[in-house]
């Protein structure tokens, strides 16, 4: 069993239970915008059962499909709901919460023995997930129409959720670096707002966050996109983000 990247190995690793391995096609501690896949990694995925992936988001992982397709292919975009081309609908654990039965689903296909473990494991995983939903709602609500300022645009579908504005200052691809254009742009825009912190994430360089948050005078707060694999669990991660949201935006 594979899974294209973080988010979506996490949720089929926990419908498939601790007696599957699912493996990612993307390496622990890589971002899966730009990873690639080695020849082992693409052999592999001709033997597997099952691949779970978000065709169209990491160009390797399509090819290595066409190349050495797997036995089935979970492609979760249709699932989720994918909005101008922003793969990042993991940020909103409901999204997330919808691909655990068709998961299950997937899982069955290639192991009907296992059908009443992932059916009952998916209807846990998407309970988890809509805890968090509501911890993530209440938490934010007192800054209902704030500013979210981030480096990396990967919070369009978090701040539709929750009710932010998200500011990007660079684009979707994390290691994009903005232009001088776009920043005084940003810096414009900026000083009329009510906000106190440049937020980044993992990946995308804190230079871009830092500097401008001198020249503005606010502070800087880090968030975790969620999409790489540091061996932590995604709602942990997503209760972090929530403790450093809730310290730096500022209510309206
Ligand atoms: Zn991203």
């Amino acid at each position: 069993m594979f899974a294209s990247f973080y988010p979506l190995r996490w949720l089929t690793q926990a419908v498939a239970g601790d007696a599957i391995e699912v493996a990612s096609l993307t390496p622990k501690g890589a971002e899966p915008h730009d990873s690639e896949l080695e020849i082992a990694q693409v052999s592999a995925l001709g033997q597997a059962d099952l691949l779970v992936t978000l065709g169209g988001f990491q160009a390797p992982v399509d090819q290595a499909v066409e190349a050495s397709p797997p036995a089935a292919v979970l492609d979760v975009g249709p699932i989720v709901g994918i909005e101008n081309e922003d793969p990042h609908f993991w940020l909103d654990p409901t999204r997330l919460a919808r691909a655990a039965e068709p998961i299950a689903e997937a899982l069955t296909k290639a192991d009907p023995a296992g059908q009443a473990g992932y059916a009952e494991r998916a209807v846990a995983v998407a309970a988890q997930l809509e805890e968090l939903d509501q911890e993530l709602a209440a938490g934010l609500a007192p800054f209902e129409d704030s500013y979210l300022v981030t480096t990396h645009a990967a919070f369009n579908y978090f701040g539709e959720r929750y009710k932010l504005n998200q500011l990007a200052v660079a684009g979707i691809d994390p290691e994009a670096e903005p232009t001088p254009a776009r920043l005084a742009q940003v810096k414009q825009q900026l000083e009329g707002l009510p906000v106190k912190t440049i937020f980044f994430e993992e990946f995308a360089s804190p230079k871009t966050a830092e500097a401008l948050a001198a020249d503005l005078g606010l502070g800087t707060g880090r968030l975790d996109p969620a999409e790489t694999d540091n061996g932590g669990d995604y709602p942990t991660i997503m209760r972090e983000n929530l403790a450093v949201l809730e310290e730096g935006l500022v209510r309206p």
